[in-house]
């Protein structure tokens, strides 16, 4: 399997079967973003316990990068402390930029990278970190 059928396996999975889907009970930051260009809205909803992210989950429609790549981040973010999701948060930004990443702290988010180039749909893959940023501004 190459690397790029690999990529595809795992952003198909994430999709069909997306991860921390769904509402949190008590959640301590709420947040939502849409990209009308593709027709993709997510919400994210955030608990946290101390500087650490103790769960997260998303809610919402779209396209399959935008519902993988919500999938995909709120795994890579969840247990995290809020500083090291942020860490993670702008290597990603840099892999969709087409800039060097930091593969290593991107783990399976590794798998949008080809999204980088198709200029139009890099917003739907960017939906989670920008929804997700939102939520973490509101800690307190
Ligand atoms: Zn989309």
């Amino acid at each position: 399997m190459s690397l790029e059928e690999l990529f595809k396996e795992i952003i198909i999975e994430h999709y069909q079967h997306p991860k921390n889907h769904g509402h949190l009970d008590h959640p301590d930051a709420k947040s939502e973003g849409s990209n009308p260009l593709c027709g993709d809205e997510l919400q994210m909803e955030i608990a946290f316990e101390g500087d650490r992210i103790k769960d997260v989950m998303f809610s919402g429609n779209g396209c399959s990068i935008s519902q993988s790549a919500a999938s995909l981040m709120t795994e890579a973010i969840k247990g995290k402390a809020v500083g090291d999701a942020r860490r993670i948060m702008e290597e990603y930004k840099h892999m969709l930029q087409g800039s060097t990443y930091n593969a290593d702290m991107l783990g399976d988010l590794e798998a949008l990278s080809d999204v980088k180039k198709f200029p139009a749909r890099v917003k739907c893959a960017s939906l989670s970190m920008a929804v997700l940023d939102q939520a973490l501004q509101q800690k307190k």
